[in-house]
């Protein structure tokens, strides 16, 4: 014990000295008493004798990097998810990373009207944009999405009923399900219909004086399939326009173009369940829709104006970053072009096969050429997925970079890569680890492949 270096001692070193004036002098004293009463623990339990100074200043900068690391940090998706939600959802296109920096380091509009140097509305920025690409009459956007269903159903049927077919009970990631979400808006649920199948007749039986709101919700993250039936978003605006009802959908993904154009699944548009009548449609900013966490809520004049006035508004607004990353994001859909070559989500989920296949081959060339005999890389067919409990039924046909390693399990490199400075998130199949470029920016390949070639030089 007595040959353990002292806290002042330890704070002489030149090496310590110089950890000290890089990170702030409280992390590195914390770090030094953390580390020596490791070693001391380990020196009574008998684990060991003693303990270099030398080794101790080591594992007294160790520890500093670790506790310095950053926590929310990029990660390469080597997945083929395109929509992860664990790593984020949505990545940014560049020119919305630029409208976030660019409002984040100053003053903004964001409440001001330059022309008449009055207040202005925090809407302003994304609500024009929003009618247009969707064809409706009004606009906001809050926090997410769930917040936007939480928003409706307070503003529209707290103290009423709102019925919903019980094959649209939706849960997505645990924390949003729809009874839940009903329950805490202060509506009623009515549930109609059965799993699989739920008719016009079901909602017109539980309609009551006390009915607030027909909802529908889409099932974005699974499917009924087989002998099934559910009620057209514009029956359901017929049933309620006799009555004097409201109807709401909550279509999920966000979708604002028809993607058949691009070779990929149809899933239904917002402008569509618009246009079939819905007096508000909610859905995510950070799914398909391809820009920053936020939750869009389109419809008509009236509904839109008492939710911008509800007290819940308030609670669940957009910060400015997220604003200017929404409204470049929706300015790129002005032109489809555009938005499909600009917005990741959109390029990645309508890259073609055949341009995935030459950057698979490329990558596993140069994993080969760098690495030597330590791996087998090699090419394979595979599927990739939109994730973000979007099209759940679709594979979309991809090409991965296969890769076997020849001194370590792949489990090993499996972890070993997530341990990488820049963590390399991958997919294992059947002993072999997998990696989809569909998913990989620009320079990422290169990344990877200087990380395969360190875990060899150990
Ligand atoms: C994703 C989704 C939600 C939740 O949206 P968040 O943006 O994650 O809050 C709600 N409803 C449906 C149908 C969805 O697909």
């Amino acid at each position: 014990m007595r040959s353990l270096p002292k806290v002042d001692r330890l704070l002489e070193r030149a090496d310590i000295v110089a950890l000290a004036e890089a990170h702030p002098r409280a992390v590195v004293t914390d770090a030094i008493r953390e580390t020596l009463d490791a070693v001391r623990a380990e020196i009574l339990s008998g684990m060991r004798d003693e303990l270099a100074e030398d080794d101790v200043a080591a594992a007294v900068i160790d520890l500093v990097e670790l506790k310095s690391t950053r926590s929310l940090r990029r990660v390469i998706n080597a997945t083929g998810i395109v929509v992860h939600t664990n790593l984020g959802r949505s990545r940014l296109a560049r020119e919305a990373v630029a409208a976030v920096a660019e409002v984040a380091g100053g003053y903004s509009t964001l409440e001001y009207d330059v022309a008449s140097g009055e207040r202005g509305s925090r809407h302003s920025h994304v609500e024009a944009l929003i009618c247009k690409l969707t064809g409706a009459e009004a606009a906001m956007a809050v926090n997410n999405n769930a917040a936007a269903v939480l928003l409706g159903l307070a503003g529209l049927a707290r103290g009423k009923e709102a019925i919903v077919s019980r094959g649209q009970l939706v849960e997505i990631g645990g924390s949003f399900r729809v009874p839940d979400v009903m329950a805490e808006s202060g509506a009623t649920m009515v549930e109609v219909g059965t799993t699989n199948k739920t008719h016009l007749s079901d909602y017109e039986k539980a309609l009551t004086p006390a009915t607030g709101l027909l909802l529908k919700v889409h099932t974005s993250n699974y499917r009924v399939v087989g002998f099934t039936e559910e009620v057209t978003l514009s029956d359901l605006v017929g049933l309620a326009a006799g009555h004097g009802i409201p109807v709401m959908e909550d279509q999920g993904s966000g979708v604002l173009v028809d993607l058949r154009k691009w070779g990929l699944p149809y899933e239904p548009t917002v402008a569509e369940s618009i246009a079939a009548g819905a007096d508000v449609v909610t859905c995510s900013g950070d799914k398909l829709l391809g820009g920053p966490q936020a939750g869009i809520i389109a419809g008509k004049w009236h509904v839109i104006a008492a939710l911008k006035k509800h007290p819940l508004a308030r609670a669940i607004r957009l910060d400015k970053m997220t604003l200017a990353a929404l409204e470049v994001t929706l300015r790129l859909y002005l032109d489809e072009d555009l938005a499909r070559r600009d917005i990741p989500t959109l390029s990645m989920l309508s890259a073609t096969k055949e341009s995935i296949a030459e950057r698979a081959v490329r990558l596993a060339d140069e994993i080969g050429r760098a690495c030597g005999d330590a791996y087998l890389a090699g090419t394979s067919e595979d599927v990739s997925r939109a994730g973000g409990g979007a099209m759940p039924m679709e594979d979309i046909p991809t090409v991965v970079v296969a890769i076997v390693p020849q001194r370590m399990s792949v489990t090993e490199l499996e972890v070993r890569l997530r341990a990488a400075d820049t963590p390399i998130v991958a997919r294992i199949n059947a002993d072999r680890l997998l990696i989809d470029p569909r998913t990989l920016t620009l320079g990422e390949e290169a990344e990877i492949v200087a990380v395969l070639a360190a875990l060899v030089e150990r």
